[in-house]
């Protein structure tokens, strides 16, 4: 019989180490996944800008809300990998607004877009968005921000800093504008991306590239991510 209990006992010993050392290992499993998500639990709004209806910018051939589709899904990829919730406005060639609307398409448009930005309640707010003017010669992509908070320049200037480090495409700064619908709207931290101009016949050559959009998308998520981490705030 007392062998019996020690026995037992002994089991309960060893089960206890067995469950200690399970925990420990997820606790450090948690850790190192966490390690590697520097974006985890963060959740970003975004934007492809227009859609539908609603071409944007032409150069060329090319209508801006093709192009700004692909990089804002290559900027999902880039921050999901990352560990971020991604809400997109858009995932396909549509617009916000109801077919039937009797009313300015646009508006309803961006009204909509506004309301779920704000419903989503995120970190940050990205709107891709493609540039085209008629003096051909102007190229290289720009980070807007609207200058109501400080934390929008913040997100602004990081971005700004990782096109230019990474694409190379741009000695230009990272710039306030308050007229922007979306960014006048939205109650997060948030910036809007020119990725380049579509009026200038080498940029829109990069521009519908595959690897080019994937730079483009990747600059603008490692300028969201630096955003989140405590490094210096890059100058302009
Ligand atoms: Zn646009």
């Amino acid at each position: 019989m007392r062998r019996r209990w020690l026995f037992w006992g002994c089991m309960m010993i060893v089960l206890g180490f067995i469950i200690i050392a399970g925990v420990k290992w997820m606790v450090s499993w948690h850790a190192s996944q966490n390690w590697h998500s520097p974006l985890a639990g963060r959740v970003i709004v975004v934007d492809a800008g227009h859609g539908g209806p609603d071409g944007g910018a032409v150069g060329g051939s090319t209508e801006e809300k093709e192009i700004t589709l692909k990089i804002a899904k290559d900027v999902r990829h880039y921050l999901q990998e990352m560990g971020a919730l991604v809400v997109m406005t858009r995932d396909n060639d549509t617009d916000l607004s109801d077919d039937d609307y009797e009313g300015r398409h646009k508006r309803q448009d961006l009204v909509r877009r506004a309301e779920l930005i704000n419903k989503t309640h995120p970190d940050a707010f990205i709107s891709v968005h493609l540039n085209a003017i008629p003096m051909p010669t102007l190229h290289g992509a720009q980070t807007f921000y609207h200058p109501k908070y400080s934390e929008n320049r913040k997100l602004a200037l990081f971005i700004q800093d990782s096109i230019k480090r990474n694409l190379g495409n741009t000695t230009r700064f990272a710039k306030p504008i308050s007229h922007v619908y979306l960014l006048k709207k939205s109650e997060a931290p948030s910036a809007l991306v020119e990725v380049g101009f579509l009026s200038n016949e080498q940029e829109r050559a990069l521009l519908v590239q595959r690897d080019y959009q994937k730079q483009a998308a990747a600059s603008i998520g490692q300028g969201v991510m630096r955003y989140f981490t405590n490094e210096k705030v890059p100058s302009d």
